[in-house]
């Protein structure tokens, strides 16, 4: 058995390579560089600098190194470049993931784990949110996740594959041991953004919007560790190739924190007072998402283990030092 991971030179997909490596599995990485860097994979790891779209890449490497599940992270992750970009990101996440989905079913991958999103919710009608609540996304990134979702559901169905969607909340942190983080270049999210601000790798940060239905004005939104994310993927893994069904199910803590309430815990955590500026509302932003994690609780045993706003960021900010010693060796 051996599993591929899509975007395992990414963020959340080099903190899966090192779990899976971890429990001695066979780990092949399909990345093709674009936001991702060759040196985030492990050596122990096979990395494949290829599309997930590209099927004649795709179909060998799954049929030579007899991948069982694939765990599919690769993908654009940004709200805002969504609405300007709509069509790349149907293209990214979407059109290829269809593509990639029809080269496992001809390949006969039994297994297969998708990043998804809260955006599916749009904005939610209850917080915390559950997965049977309505799915209607406000961002084309949000629109170009469900329609995976639901191409995996009708081919799944179709091809016997079985298959497990896991719906982020908002992924923060690195590996406690330092053996992988947020790299990505121009990276947008508010915790990494906040740490480049606290390690004055930038002026300042803007909050977007301070005029929202929530206590302080700006967006809640329910932070959760990357190694727990990682964890519940893992999980996931088992139960499938344990017979356990197909899965949809939320990632999150089911505690959810503002904006300012994050920039305050930089600030508390790295010790520097650095400059908040008021910025307009960002497009695409829902007020409030915070999970119910009941589900993922219930079915796959998953418990979070770093559930702590502390130290989500000062393992960030941990990393982000740790590439700043990087960027001067090299
Ligand atoms: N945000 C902000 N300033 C920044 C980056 C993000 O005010 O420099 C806000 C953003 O508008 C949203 C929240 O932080 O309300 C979380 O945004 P992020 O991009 O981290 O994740 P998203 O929820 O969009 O996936």
């Amino acid at each position: 058995m051996s599993v591929l991971v899509t975007g395992g030179a990414g963020y959340i997909g080099s903190h899966m390579v090192w779990r899976l490596l971890d429990a001695g599995e066979e780990v092949t990485v399909i990345d093709c560089l674009s936001t991702g860097h060759d040196w985030a994979v492990p050596p122990e790891a096979n990395l494949v600098v290829a599309d997930i779209g590209d099927q004649e890449s795709v179909q060998p490497v799954l049929k030579e190194r007899g991948v069982d599940a694939v765990i599919h992270f690769a993908g654009s992750i940004i709200v805002p470049e969504s609405v300007s970009d709509p069509l790349g990101y149907y293209l990214n996440n979407t059109v290829k993931s269809r593509a990639l989905l029809e080269a496992c079913v001809n390949c006969g991958v039994k297994h297969f784990i998708f990043s998804s999103t809260a955006a599916v919710y749009g904005t939610p009608e209850r917080a915390p949110v559950s997965e049977d609540a309505d799915l209607h996304p406000e961002s084309p990134y949000g629109n170009s996740k469900l329609m995976t979702e639901l191409m995996l559901r009708d081919a799944s169905a179709a091809h016997g594959f079985s298959y497990a969607v896991l719906r982020y909340f908002n992924v923060a942190g690195a590996d406690s041991k330092g053996r992988a983080g947020q790299s990505t270049r121009n990276a947008t999210h508010l915790i990494k953004v906040a740490t480049q601000a606290a390690l004055g790798k930038r002026d300042g940060m803007e909050v977007y919007g301070q005029d929202y239905p929530t206590p302080d004005g700006t967006c809640i939104r329910d932070y959760i560790h990357v190694s727990d994310l990682v964890e519940a993927h893992y999980l996931a893994l088992e139960h499938l190739r344990a017979g356990g069904g197909n899965l949809v199910a939320n990632c999150g803590y089911g505690q959810g924190y503002s904006v300012l309430e994050v920039i305050d815990a930089v600030k508390k955590v790295s010790g520097v007072d650095f400059a908040v500026r008021e910025a307009d509302r960002r497009p695409g932003d829902p007020a409030t998402i915070v999970a119910d994690p009941a589900k993922i609780k219930a079915q796959l045993g998953w418990t979070p283990r770093h559930d702590d706003l502390s130290e989500i960021v000062r393992d960030a900010l941990d990393w982000e030092r740790s590439l700043e010693r990087r960027n001067t060796q090299q």
